[in-house]
């Protein structure tokens, strides 16, 4: 028995199995990351051009930014991959590999990382690298626009089967449209966020404040949460396996709010202030 070289529960190996899945998705979600960090770091090159012109050879401030963290986690990565290799007796991949395959490898090995002792860095590396590519990309301008609507399959009665993952679009270009990354469907961000609107009044209230927040009616987890404590508005039900029910099944059911209700609240007390 060992400690997990990250939280310190009893194991077997390095990592403990709850570690190692969370290191898992991390890894899983990164190769999609570093690609928006690359889309960011094209965009804001054309932006510098557009705005400095021609007699400029200064790359704008936040360029230099994306663009060294993708220097960065480019080398970051390949040591990694490098050591891992080294220590557990495997065969060193080509050096021009993108940071893409170097990511790819790592969740590929994902077991040979649990297994061997620097499975706490790689951990804490990969986490660490997450957030500052999701920093670098803006999260702040990426407006949530609800679950992707595309019909994917029909159930044993006929009824459509949605691809259902998060969509979220680029806040100053919403003109543009925007693929899902699971179905690959195209969509237009206004459309889909309408739709959401219209057909899901009901949502877990980190949803509901997200989706505000899309509107432009932003309110603060706080002043929800005096909403709640009021009375103001109260759960209508609770998601358990996707579906909206009555009472709490289990204890990991998220509550719903009704958005509807959330805005007219924001509205009346906006105009009482006013
Ligand atoms: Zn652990
Ligand atoms: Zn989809």
């Amino acid at each position: 028995m060992a400690d997990c070289r990250h939280c310190r529960r009893d194991t077997d190996l390095f990592l403990c199995t709850l570690c190692a899945k969370e290191l898992g998705a991390l890894l899983s979600d990164l190769p999609w990351l570093l690609r928006q960090l690359d889309i960011t770091v094209t965009r804001q090159d054309k932006l510098g051009t557009a705005q400095v012109g021609k007699s400029s050879d200064n790359p704008s401030p936040i360029n230099v930014g994306a663009m060294e963290l993708a220097r960065n986690l480019h080398g970051q990565l390949g040591t990694l991959v490098r050591d891992l290799c080294e220590s557990r007796g495997m065969q060193v991949p080509a050096r021009k590999w993108t940071t893409v395959n170097l990511a790819g490898w790592l969740e590929i090995n994902l077991q040979a990382i649990t297994c061997s002792e620097g499975a706490g860095e790689v951990y804490d590396e990969i986490r660490s690298a997450t957030d500052a590519i999701l920093a670098a990309i803006n999260r702040t301008s990426r407006m949530w626009c609800g679950p992707c609507t595309t019909v994917v399959a029909h159930d044993q009665t006929g009824a459509d089967i949605e691809c259902g993952i998060d969509l979220y679009a680029d806040r100053e270009n919403l003109a543009e449209q925007i693929q899902c990354p699971k179905c690959r469907m195209f969509c237009e961000p206004r459309l889909q966020l309408l739709n959401t609107i219209k057909r899901g009044d009901l949502l877990p209230e980190a949803k509901l404040l997200e989706i505000m927040d899309s509107l432009g009616e932003k309110v603060s987890r706080n002043r929800f949460y005096d909403w709640i404590k009021a009375g103001s508005i109260r759960p209508r039900g609770y998601v358990h396996h996707g579906r909206i029910v009555a009472e709490r099944i289990r204890r990991e059911d998220l509550r719903v709010f009704s958005l509807s209700q959330a805005r007219q609240l924001r509205w009346r007390e906006t105009e009482g202030a006013a």
